[in-house]
């Protein structure tokens, strides 16, 4: 996890509501910390600072690399990823019913929802688990 001032983490960290700000994954359902992502990477000219950054989990920071647009599997249309400081989660995704697997509501959603690959099989078998157990996945 890169460096940041403690008080621009507990920033981020009530924000984020310790959920990755993509798939909502928590730390306490993987045991991984979370990751702080740059919305636009550094090398793209992405600042440290508040508007620019969200807590991720390590899978969907990895997945997510350097990328700033996707295509949405539906239209085949390249556009920009979800912006967590910019958007509202809920009017991007939503949960199905099982409460194990992401749906991309918009261009945008679909679109994260591959690139983050946020319904790999691993993380759909650790939320089948969690929900096995009353547990619901938030909606950020
Ligand atoms: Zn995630």
């Amino acid at each position: 996890m890169s460096y940041l001032p403690a008080d621009l983490r507990e920033r981020l960290l009530a924000a984020d509501n310790r959920h990755c700000a993509y798939c909502t994954t928590t730390e306490a359902n993987t045991g991984q910390p979370m990751t702080v992502d740059h919305i636009t990477p550094q090398a793209q000219g992405g600042e440290t600072a508040f508007d620019n950054l969200c807590f991720a989990c390590r899978r969907c920071n990895e997945y997510k690399g350097s990328a700033i647009h996707a295509e949405d599997p539906l239209t085949g249309e390249t556009v920009p990823l979800f912006h967590p400081r910019q958007q509202s989660w809920g009017d991007h995704f939503q949960w199905d019913e099982s409460g194990t697997m992401l749906i991309g509501l918009t261009s945008i959603g679909r679109a994260t929802v591959v690139a983050l690959n946020m319904n790999n099989p691993l993380i759909v078998d650790v939320r089948r688990r969690w929900v096995s157990v009353g547990w619901h996945p938030p909606t950020n």
